[in-house]
């Protein structure tokens, strides 16, 4: 069964001509950008030479910073009265990135959400409750307007609130989920605690897994235990947001939706294609948007294309759950955290060392982050009280700009380990 049986099973020869007919489209529109204006004219770029998808190669890659450069306005294609629609990555905050929609996109990423629950066998009889953020990140919005698509009833729980959803749950007859694959394990130790066993007692049978890593044997552990089928749900809001890369009934990889999008994979070093079948770094070019199209967009996720046709009958290509990232990005909660926004936040407070570390542990299916934090020496003189006001300090801090609460623990000066080079600032230990 499928939401739009041509688009889904097109033949690769006519999915290609596809999406060269529409980045000719968008070629032509990002040259109204500030940032492609610029870019073009730098590289002496005639993008009328770009005929094939082999000649993908010749278009600039797009960065995180390039979007930072150009914030807000300089990628927008159009003027600020077709926009409706603002998001930002999840985490981000100060000068957040931040993607801006017209109605036409925002319709474009509702039909791939509605195609991608489809598959996952979603219909109008299902009672769907989003357990994400709803606001800037796009994990709210975006299924939500996806599953009203579809014309399930949406109850619009976001996240957190573990009681309440579970109540949701019961009494409203939930039968699907969108949640982060963490805290589906959290939870299910309230459903534990409050002897409420989702296999008997509530009607779910589908969940959309996503915003953060998670390996094969979580998502079997969350679905032993709930009795419903997982899917993986990738995106990020440079390309969207979800909707972009989904699993289909055979749970084997994630189809991109190569009509809105076209996917390379690259070695992050040399930057050049990787052949078929191997991990890179995915970049991503947007086919359909409007507002805001981006060009080869460094993603930063690893990964690999999945060679071979998939049982489905979908023709779009899969890519492989994500394995990691070529920077130092954390994921915390499907938070996106980056070490230097804690490193700045910290080098502001008087009393503050030089070193520190992130300790990243799992306890009780609940992502916790610590940081050990080096003081000066001679700054507080072993005063207890002292040292307290300032850790709490670093707490309130750091929670305000990381919108996670972690654990601060102050150390003495010098005592953290010192590496040889680039300064090892993050340990994980969370395990499944
Ligand atoms: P954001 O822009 O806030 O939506 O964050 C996007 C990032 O979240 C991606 O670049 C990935 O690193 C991560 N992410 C989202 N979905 C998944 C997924 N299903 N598996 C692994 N990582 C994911
Ligand atoms: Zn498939």
């Amino acid at each position: 069964m499928y939401w739009e049986k041509e688009i889904e099973t097109m033949d690769r020869g006519s999915l290609e001509k596809l999406q060269m007919a529409r980045l000719g489209e968008t070629l032509a529109r990002v040259k109204n950008s500030v940032h492609y204006g610029k870019r073009f004219a730098e590289l002496g770029l005639d993008t009328a030479k770009i005929r094939t998808l082999a000649d993908l190669e010749r278009l600039p890659l797009t960065t995180k910073e390039d979007l930072r450069e150009q914030w807000p306005y300089g990628f927008l294609t159009c003027s600020r009265d077709e926009i409706i629609r603002m998001h930002s990555s999840s985490g981000t905050t100060g000068r957040a990135t931040v993607i801006f929609h017209t109605a036409n996109d925002i319709a474009a990423w509702t039909n791939l959400l509605a195609r991608s629950m489809f598959m996952a066998g979603m219909r109008r009889s299902d009672v769907f409750q989003n357990m994400m953020t709803y606001g800037l990140f796009t994990g709210g919005l975006g299924f939500h307007y996806g599953a009203e698509e579809i014309g399930a009833l949406v109850i619009p729980a976001g996240a957190g609130n573990s009681k309440r959803q579970i109540q949701l749950m019961q009494d409203f007859e939930t039968t699907a989920i969108h949640i982060i694959p963490s805290y589906a394990l959290h939870l299910s130790t309230v459903f534990t605690e409050t002897g409420i066993d989702p296999r008997r007692d509530t009607k779910l049978k589908i969940a959309f897994l996503g915003a953060e890593p998670h390996s094969e044997n979580m998502r079997r552990k969350i679905e032993d235990f709930y009795g419903f089928k997982g899917f993986n749900s990738y995106g990020l809001s440079e390309m969207n947001g979800p909707g972009m890369a989904f699993e289909c009934p055979e749970q084997r990889g994630m189809h991109v939706w190569e009509d809105n999008y076209i996917i390379e994979v690259i070695d992050p070093l040399t930057l050049r294609p990787v052949p078929e079948g191997e991990e890179g770094e995915l970049i991503a070019t947007t086919l359909l948007r409007e507002g805001m199209p981006i060009l080869r967009y460094r993603t930063k996720d690893l990964t690999r294309i999945i060679p071979g046709p998939c049982p489905c009958g979908r023709t779009h290509r899969r890519i492989e759950r994500i394995t990691g990232r070529t920077d130092d990005m954390m994921i915390l909660k499907g938070v996106n955290i980056f070490p230097i926004q804690i490193e700045k936040r910290l080098m502001e407070i008087p009393g503050v060392g030089v070193n520190f570390l992130i300790i990243l542990e799992r306890e009780n299916y609940n992502d916790q982050m610590t940081v050990k934090v080096e003081v000066q020496r001679d700054f507080f003189g072993g005063d207890l009280q002292q040292l307290e006001i300032l850790r709490r300090r670093i707490v309130e801090e750091l929670k305000s700009d990381i919108l996670i609460t972690p654990r601060v623990d102050l150390v003495e000066q010098d005592s953290l380990p010192k590496s040889e080079g680039k300064a090892v600032r993050v340990i994980d230990n969370r395990k499944d």
